[in-house]
């Protein structure tokens, strides 16, 4: 699969100071109908557009920093949601009892666990104060050991980012929000496809197991 370019690249590339191969290469690929690419493409010149008719009145690296916050908005908000692996949801505790296996020690709250390829979410919410929750996640990849820590978390709903933080070095993570339908966690893998797991919707909850009659 071809390379996609760094921000540095863009930014040089939409400033007509990348050079030529540099600028050949990008819009050979372009030509080729990369959608991601062409999203980046149209942000930096955006970017770009917006700097040098700003760049009289302002002062050009504050807008920079702005623009490269924005950036980073932009492609969680919409980069994240689109190439996202989501994983399925296995076990809520809500609607079933943990199964065997599952270590239950301390179990308070509710446990949702899931699956997105070699990719596990193990994910307690305890609720706070109002409707305020605690989230304490762990994400792992099976077959890995201590994974690299800083992985970006980051809790969205269908239009903003709602809390972000970062992974330690053995998946786990804290986020604290309020509950609201529609949510989803993303994990930003570098360098691979993200991952996502949605959250349950708190105003329905799963039909409960039915009881049983024998
Ligand atoms: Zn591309």
């Amino acid at each position: 699969m071809a390379k996609h370019f760094t921000d540095e690249r863009w930014s040089d590339y939409v400033r007509g100071v990348l050079g030529a191969a540099g600028a050949t290469a990008i819009e050979q690929h372009l030509e080729r109908g990369c959608e991601e690419c062409l999203q980046s493409f149209r942000f930096w010149r955006t970017v770009a557009e917006t700097a040098s008719n700003e760049a009289r009145v302002a002062v050009p690296e504050g807008l920079e920093r702005m623009a490269r916050a924005a950036y980073i908005g932009w492609r969680q908000l919409s980069l994240l949601p689109q190439r996202a692996t989501m994983a399925r949801i296995l076990f809520d505790s809500l609607s079933a009892p943990l199964p065997a296996g599952v270590r239950s020690e301390a179990a308070s709250g509710r446990r949702i666990l899931g699956r997105a390829g070699s990719w596990s979410f193990d994910l307690r919410l305890e609720p706070a104060a109002g409707k305020h929750l605690f989230l304490m996640g762990q994400v792992l990849r099976s077959g890995r050991g201590r994974g690299r820590s800083g992985l970006p978390v980051i809790l969205m709903s269908t239009d903003a980012v709602i809390a972000e933080t970062a992974a330690n070095q053995f998946g786990e993570f804290q986020l604290q929000f309020d509950q609201a339908n529609g949510l989803r966690i993303y994990i930003d893998v570098p360098g691979n496809r993200p991952i996502g797991m949605a959250l349950p919707d708190f105003d329905n909850p799963p039909a409960a197991a039915k009881p049983r009659v024998d």
